[in-house]
């Protein structure tokens, strides 16, 4: 049905040994929306982002996508079902070319599109082609964090998940990737998550947003609404 997310998060408690990183979260992302998560360090956003992913896995609750219970479904299978994700940290292949490192995203999607995906990527990312044969690992971090959006949209992703693109970016940098999010969005309709520390842009991109406290989500609402809200600003924006 039309009305049902294409992606639900439903009572997920994630653990780390004994340590309950995640306490029964719930989040949903529609088609076409922006959904943005944020929260400080060590709220267990990137713990999330995993979970979806199944590494580490749920210990309890579930999590649907289109309509399929993926709670159990093995990583390399859930990458088929056109989730692509850019983790924190980026984990960019470093000895391997930008043309390379694209490369690897497209193989996931069988190279049926490679010219036009790339084309596509290098559009978005002027600064990629002029770097077509530089080694990733010599890239700047800005350059790095492009690289690692172009490579999960050459697998051409229905869900791009996004972990702190802006992590450790120059300003300027971090308003070309987050301008880049909302063209794909807006011109493609591409569905994204998107985690972030960085409170004001990613609540300004996003249609909608979590917060996320110690492993729970404490509050929720469109994106600018949240940003106006006392205690967001207070906690997240403020002398941050
Ligand atoms: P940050 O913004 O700092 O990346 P985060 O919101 O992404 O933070 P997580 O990385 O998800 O937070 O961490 C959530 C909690 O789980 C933290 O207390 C962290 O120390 C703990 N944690 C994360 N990974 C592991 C692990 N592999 N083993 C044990 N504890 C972990």
């Amino acid at each position: 049905g039309g009305a049902e997310p294409m992606l639900a998060v439903r009572g997920v408690k994630t653990f780390y040994g004994n340590i309950m990183a995640l306490k029964g979260v719930d989040v949903d992302v529609h088609r076409g929306e922006i959904v943005t998560l944020i929260g400080s360090n060590g709220a267990g956003k990137s713990t999330l982002m995993m979970t979806i992913f199944g590494q580490p896995r749920a210990r309890e609750g579930q999590i649907v996508y289109d309509g399929r219970d993926i709670t159990k479904m093995p990583t390399h299978e859930i990458a088929h079902l056109k989730i692509a994700q850019s983790p924190e940290g980026r984990r960019i292949f470093p000895r391997m070319t930008v043309f390379e490192n694209l490369q690897m995203g497209a193989s996931v999607d069988g190279f049926g599109h490679f010219d036009e995906d790339l084309l596509k990527v290098f559009d978005l990312f002027p600064r990629l082609k002029e770097r077509i044969n530089q080694r990733g690992g010599t890239l700047s971090g800005g350059e790095q964090q492009m690289l690692a959006i172009g490579r999960a949209l050459m697998s051409r992703p229905r869900l791009l998940m996004l972990d702190e693109p802006s992590l450790g970016l120059a300003p300027l940098i971090v308003k070309q990737i987050f301008d880049a999010i909302r063209e794909l969005n807006r011109a493609e309709g591409l569905t994204v998550f998107l985690v972030e520390q960085n409170a004001f842009h990613a609540l300004k991109l996003a249609h909608r947003g979590y917060v996320l406290v110690n492993g729970l989500v404490t509050m929720t609402g469109a994106g600018r609404e949240l940003l106006e809200r006392p205690e967001v600003r207070a906690a997240y924006l403020e002398g941050g």
